[in-house]
Formats: C-alpha cells, structure tokens, sequence
C-alpha cells in the first residue's frame, strides 16, 4: 500500500465506506505512516469542526475581505 492510494482512498475510508479487506490495509499503512497518519487525523478533524458547528452567518469583514480577495483573483486571471 503506497501513499497514494491512502489519498486516493481517503474520503471513503473516512466514511466508513470502504470494504472491510482494504480498511484494514490501510490502517496497517497508518500504523507504519507518520505522514499519512498526520493527513487523515486533520481531514478527521476538519470534518468534525465542520459537522459540529451549526452554520455561522460570515462576520462582515471576513465577508469583505473574502469578496475582495476573489475579485483579485478573478481579475488575475482574466488578465
Ligand atoms: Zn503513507
């Protein structure tokens, strides 16, 4: 098992989706893996924040500072 294939594997395995057989490969690969571990324990976490959190309206100038920074981006790239 390369990393590359934990990666690829990852949003299945962190859904519990995967088959049992490749589950465990991979949890072999994370045992051995210090890189990968670090991966999958942030992705875990992101998604915990995310599903924890009740949907926030944007305080305004985070608002702002987002419409800003994808107007810089979008005249970027139309240049
Ligand atoms: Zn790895």
């Amino acid at each position: 098992m390369k990393c590359k294939t934990i990666i690829s594997e990852l949003a299945d395995y962190l859904d519990e989706a995967l088959d049992p057989i490749l589950r465990a490969s991979i949890e072999e690969h994370l045992g051995k893996c210090k890189d990968c571990r670090i991966v999958v324990d942030t992705c875990k976490q992101t998604i915990e924040i995310f599903c924890d959190s009740e949907p926030a309206p944007l305080p305004q100038t985070t608002r702002l500072r987002l419409h800003e920074a994808l107007a810089k981006r979008l005249r970027r790239v139309r240049a």
